[in-house]
């Protein structure tokens, strides 16, 4: 059995007959908005880590708010936990369904319900698409930053749920940072509104809260989000290195410089081969890493922060320094980068991509032990990620058809996590704890820590009936993962004490 199969919760035993549940749900959503046939759950079973798979009970697919609120408060009178999903682009199994439980997808909830270019905001619907919301702000001179590299299939209340960031991200921010307000159906079915669309609201910051929640505390089923200006110029320099430390010890010097570049990113030399392979994207193919470094801003700006990035690459040792000529050849650069992850896909039947994060300096180190830990599990690693953040991306390549290699591969990516945690940083970046990380959890937080999670769950969803069994695990799953020999991480206090 995998070591991250699904926590069972009290609700795993239904209290209603799967039956009475399609006729009261069709009375009031019509025949196409309920699958409940094998054959019509299967593209539902899983999210885009596919390493865990689960058929739901039921999936509903409402086309109003008015919908949502019936079901939640169906669902919540008989006890049925309820999964919400976006399109299913998670990286940590957050949308994995439960057996006993439905899924309720918000991807027929896709418009875009207000454009306001003058105070630079947009209020969507939470299927809209990440991307979507830029492509229709664009003729307005606006774009919504955040930018996951999957933003052309990621929704926006998925986004909403993980707190998504992307390449843009160490300039502008995360999700959290640019979203004003939301409107949240609870799990017993009422309308709520946390935020406002001014910059600050009274009270405790709920917004802060609900933003990465995964879909444990409400639906999200509208986001209020902030636009930008588009920038007047932006240009790409591309920096190889015949040693990935050298690239890891160059992204902590440019941003010591005071540059904050639009995007930082690094790829070793397995996602160098392979998104090469696949997009031909222009990338030197016999480096060891390369560094993606995106300045953006005015004209004059940006010619300025050009020069002093190809200097200090130059002087950080890198064996090439190449600046994007043209608007194409920077779509080029950025394409290699943001198709990574299937391009890795296709060097191995599956793989298993983590999402630690690390103070800057602390990259070439983690990097180098990171190497370390692929030799002893004997398993590939390839490195792609959001170097400026130090947020990284090991992809452990694996085959599930060999016995024990999920196994392994969950060990090795646990160990990975554990590593970041020690060395000042936490388990996840942008991707969610959702399933994969759940006992790395026990790694991070004491004992009274995660009881105050359960006490904010609690506080929200009394019968843990919103996505149960993520995210926070149970004490006894805690005392569990200890017993297999996995020590809680040495907190600073106790260090010291
Ligand atoms: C190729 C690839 C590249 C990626 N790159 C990035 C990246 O650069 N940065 C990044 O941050 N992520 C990245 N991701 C991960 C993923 O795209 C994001 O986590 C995204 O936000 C998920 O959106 P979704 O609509 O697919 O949500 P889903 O996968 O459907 O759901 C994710 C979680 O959100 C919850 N949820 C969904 N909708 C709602 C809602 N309306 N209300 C409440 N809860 C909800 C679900 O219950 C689940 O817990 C990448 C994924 C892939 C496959």
């Amino acid at each position: 059995m995998s070591l991250h199969s699904p926590q069972q919760t009290d609700s795993a035993q239904l209290k209603v007959d799967k039956t009475t549940l399609l006729s009261a749900f069709g009375k009031f959503l019509p025949p196409e908005a309920i699958l409940f046939e094998n054959e019509d759950l299967h593209p539902y079973e899983c999210d885009g880590l596919s390493a865990y798979r689960q058929l739901p009970l039921i999936v509903v697919l409402p086309r109003t708010v008015d919908e949502v609120q019936q079901i939640m408060r169906l669902c919540h009178e008989h006890d049925v936990p309820v999964v919400a999903r976006g399109t299913g682009t998670g990286l940590s199994g957050g949308a994995l369904p439960l057996a006993e439980g439905v899924v309720l997808s918000l991807a027929r909830l896709k418009s875009i319900l207000e454009i306001d270019p003058v105070n630079r905001t947009a209020r969507v619907q939470p299927g809209v698409r990440n991307l979507a919301i830029s492509d229709a702000v664009k003729p307005d001179g606006l774009y919504y930053a955040p930018d996951p590299s999957s933003q052309i299939a990621c929704t926006i209340g998925g986004n909403i749920a993980e707190n998504s960031g992307g390449v843009h991200c160490l300039k502008y921010g995360l999700t959290v940072h640019n979203t004003l307000k939301l409107k949240v159906v609870t799990v017993e079915g009422e309308l709520i509104t946390i935020g406002s669309d001014a910059l600050d609201s009274p009270g405790y910051d709920l917004l802060a809260l609900m933003i990465g929640s995964e879909g444990m505390l409400g639906v999200v089923v509208e986001v209020t989000v902030k636009l930008l200006p588009l920038p007047e110029r932006a240009q790409v320099v591309l920096a190889a290195f015949d040693d990935v430390e050298k690239a890891g010890t160059a992204v902590g010097e440019i941003i010591a410089a005071g540059i904050i570049p639009a995007g930082l990113e690094m790829m070793d030399g397995p996602a160098i081969q392979a998104a090469e392979d696949f997009v031909h994207a222009g990338y030197p193919t016999d480096a060891a890493a390369i560094l993606l470094c995106e300045v953006d801003g005015s004209n004059q700006e940006v010619s300025e922060h050009i020069l002093a990035v190809r200097e200090l690459l130059q002087a950080s040792g890198s064996t090439e320094v190449r600046t994007a000529n043209d608007e194409a050849e920077r779509l080029r650069f950025w394409q290699g980068r943001k198709s990574a992850f299937p391009a890795v896909g296709r060097l191995s039947p599956d793989y298993y991509c983590m999402d630690g994060t690390i103070p800057r300096h602390r990259l070439p180190e983690v990097l180098k032990k990171t190497a370390e830990l692929s030799r002893t599990y004997n398993l590939p690693v390839a490195n792609v990620f959001h170097a400026g953040d130090g947020n990284m991306h090991p992809l452990i390549l694996y085959n599930a058809n060999n016995p024990g290699e999920l196994e392994r591969t969950e060990e090795l990516g646990g160990k990975i996590l554990e590593l970041c945690v020690s060395v000042g940083g936490t388990i996840t970046g942008e991707h969610g704890v959702g399933i994969e990380k759940i006992n790395q959890m026990c790694f991070q937080f004491k004992p009274e820590e995660l009881a105050q999670f359960r006490a904010v769950k609690h506080a929200f969803d009394p019968d843990e009936l919103l996505n149960p069994g993520k995210g926070i695990p149970t004490p006894k799953r805690c005392s569990e993962y200890r017993a297999l020999g996995n020590h809680q991480h040495p907190h600073d206090d106790e260090a010291s004490s």
